[in-house]
């Protein structure tokens, strides 16, 4: 599909339904039924950046800033192997305290002690410090670029470099992760011709993952009051994502849970394959508000589990079996 095609696609003119059945065709086709299951552990919100749609952001006085100890994320990982999830994934915000290589440290006893798949979404590194994280035992590392718009780029995250973000990703590829990227989409001030970019852009990194989520206004941010993007936006990428990139790990992202009750339903059926229930300690959760209405702030891990299997089982699917690497290098 050529640009235009996808500008046409992402229109709210067009009727999005020939797209979605494509996109779970072409899912069914190249992931298959199997829906892979990550368990979602954020254990640092402390942050030193000021991206303006965040609610972590650096700053943000509202925030109680918490740390999990090593101990507490490796608990969190045991829970997860409770649960039989395959894969744990260790998000935070870009935490100062936290270096490279105490990182690389509870990366390290987690692969030890439980053997499952590690993705790290942990922000922007030096290439040593990528190399050091994968060689503690890290196989996957998730780093959005956000919006491929450089400009929006630019004003949406002072503090960080736009040519940066994208050298990280190939850095992190060249560490050896399966790399994971994706945007929000609905930002202020983003087209449809760079929504339709994010997309080629998706396809020329060769991603092994692609994440994307309704932009959501936080009150707490510099962007309160903005409008904020739709679920059906968010829909159409994850079908033309899937169209395109044909065998990409798609979650059906919190976000689109968050936005709408059947948002992760939905995107499960136009192209989305994988779930990220949340096994952070419940105590925590209302902490790392990202973005307003977040669902699952008053759960606990098991109760995330058993909404996420009937969630599967009223739509005919069922949990992946093994560990759900990238389809581009198995
Ligand atoms: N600090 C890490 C992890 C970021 S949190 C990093 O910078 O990579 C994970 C994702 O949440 C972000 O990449 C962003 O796309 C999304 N996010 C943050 N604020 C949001 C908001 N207000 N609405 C929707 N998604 C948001």
């Amino acid at each position: 599909m050529q640009r235009e095609e996808l500008v046409k696609a992402l229109s709210p003119d067009t009727d999005p339904a020939p797209y979605f059945d494509l996109a779970d065709k072409v899912r069914r086709e190249t992931v298959g039924d199997g829906v892979h299951l990550r368990g979602l552990v954020e254990f640092s919100n402390y942050c030193s950046r000021r991206c303006y749609y965040c609610g972590i952001r650096a700053g943000n006085p509202k925030v109680r800033r918490y740390r999990l100890t090593p101990e507490e994320i490796l608990a969190c990982a045991r829970t997860a192997v409770q649960l039989n999830y395959k894969t744990v994934v260790m998000q935070s915000g870009e935490d100062p305290y936290l270096s490279a290589r105490s990182l690389a440290a509870i990366v390290e006893r987690v692969k030890t002690e439980t053997g499952l798949a590690i993705t790290l979404s942990v922000g922007e590194h030096s290439a040593e410090d990528y190399r050091m994280l994968r060689a503690a035992g890290a196989d996957r590392f998730l780093l959005r670029f956000e919006t491929s718009d450089r400009k929006l780029f630019t004003m949406l995250k002072p503090d960080s470099d736009y040519d940066n973000r994208f050298r990280c990703l190939a850095w992190l590829k060249d560490a050896g992760f399966q790399v994971g990227s994706g945007v929000m989409a609905g930002l202020p001030g983003q087209s449809l011709e760079s929504l339709a970019d994010d997309l080629l852009l998706f396809k020329r990194l060769d991603l092994d993952m692609v994440g994307i989520g309704p932009f959501i206004a936080n009150p707490d941010t510099p962007l309160a009051g903005a409008v904020s993007g739709t679920l059906d936006a968010a829909l159409r990428m994850v079908a033309l994502t899937r169209i395109l990139t044909k065998n990409a790990h798609i979650p059906a992202t919190t976000a689109m849970g968050s936005i709408d009750p059947q948002g992760r339903q939905k995107a499960l059926r136009c192209g989305a394959n994988v779930l990220m229930p949340n096994i952070s300690p419940t105590e925590h959760r209302v902490d790392y508000s990202l973005y307003p209405g977040k669902i699952c702030t008053g759960e606990a891990p098991e109760q995330c589990a058993g909404c996420v299997d009937a969630m599967l089982g009223a739509l005919g699917r069922e949990r992946a079996e093994g560990f759900g690497h990238s389809m581009k290098t198995v």
